[in-house]
């Protein structure tokens, strides 16, 4: 079976293209480009480069690996402004150690050398504006993965709504409240629009009710055999039965139109990744449940 993480499965939703490449091990990268963003880069190809904002998981090297190479490439195919790497806080200060050894191993020189823009983020519920998109937010989830700091991340729609309670004013009055009167006339409206979970037990997802109001939820479901559901755990990892159950609770609490699921097992080729799935994914769960293979 022969596996290419630079040759990339696009795969579309009802309001954005998500491209990349996920398999355990390999590597995972998941690309929005009408959003601006990647999440993880265990592969940078070329379509990557001008992408401004890189949300990583966790470090493990099939998620992690081309961080750097991003930012080389882009600087070497001449884009001037800094990418932004938004990563677990706790990763901040071994991912500048990392910059530099690259560096030193490369023998870059001194006044050659640049850090890559490092954004630590801690699990909040409170979303935070990204460095490039003013109409987006971004808030983290801790998800369980071997010990490992690791993050889940939801991306939200954002925009300001004229309050209720001014709705019926003409514009002349809301402009007089707003300019002289000093009054906000509008309020924050923060829409969950996709969530990466990278890679979790199904824990990780249970205790994160909130990212199933994500109108896309990108999940990682590297275990697929039957039989296999501890050893999943064990690993740090999901099994597709865990994450089918997982589903299935939430009954109508799982507002998601589409659940992508990724970072397959290696060991699988696409056509037994299907016929797994087929096999497993219930009647009710089939229009919202894609691959990404
Ligand atoms: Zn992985
Ligand atoms: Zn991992």
């Amino acid at each position: 079976m022969s596996y290419n993480a630079l040759r990339q499965v696009s795969l579309e939703t009802s309001k954005e293209n998500l491209v990349g490449f996920s398999v355990s091990g390999l590597a995972t990268y998941v690309q929005v480009p009408e959003l601006d963003l990647c999440f993880d880069m265990g592969e940078c190809p070329l379509s990557a480069l001008p992408l401004d904002h890189v949300f990583l998981s966790h470090a493990h090297g099939d998620h992690a690996r081309c961080l750097m190479r991003h930012h080389s490439l882009r600087r070497m195919t001449g884009i001037e402004t800094e990418a932004v790497y938004y990563l677990p806080a706790e990763l901040v200060e071994s991912a500048r150690r990392l910059a530099d050894a690259e560096a030193d191993f490369e023998r870059v020189e001194p006044s050659c050398r640049s850090t890559p823009s490092f954004v630590g983020l801690e699990p909040s519920e409170t979303p935070v504006e990204l460095a490039y998109r003013r109409d987006l937010r971004v808030s983290a989830f801790r998800v369980h993965h071997r010990r490992l700091p690791a993050l889940g991340y939801t991306i939200y729609d954002y925009k300001r709504k004229l309050k209720e309670e001014f709705a019926n004013l003409p514009g002349r009055e809301l402009a007089d409240l707003r300019l002289n009167k000093g009054v906000e006339i509008t309020r924050e409206v923060c829409e969950p629009r996709i969530s990466f979970c990278g890679d979790t037990t199904v824990k990780g997802l249970i205790n994160n009710p909130a990212i199933w109001n994500s109108r896309v939820v990108i999940a990682e479901c590297t275990f697929l055999a039957p039989g296999e559901e501890s050893m999943a755990r064990k690993k740090g990892h999901t099994h597709i039965a865990d994450l089918v159950a997982l589903l299935r609770e939430l009954g109508s609490d799982l507002k998601s139109e589409t659940i992508v699921l990724s970072h397959f097992s290696m060991k699988h080729t696409p056509a037994q990744i299907l016929r797994f799935a087929a096999e497993q994914v219930p009647e009710e769960l089939r229009d919202r449940i894609k691959l990404l293979i």
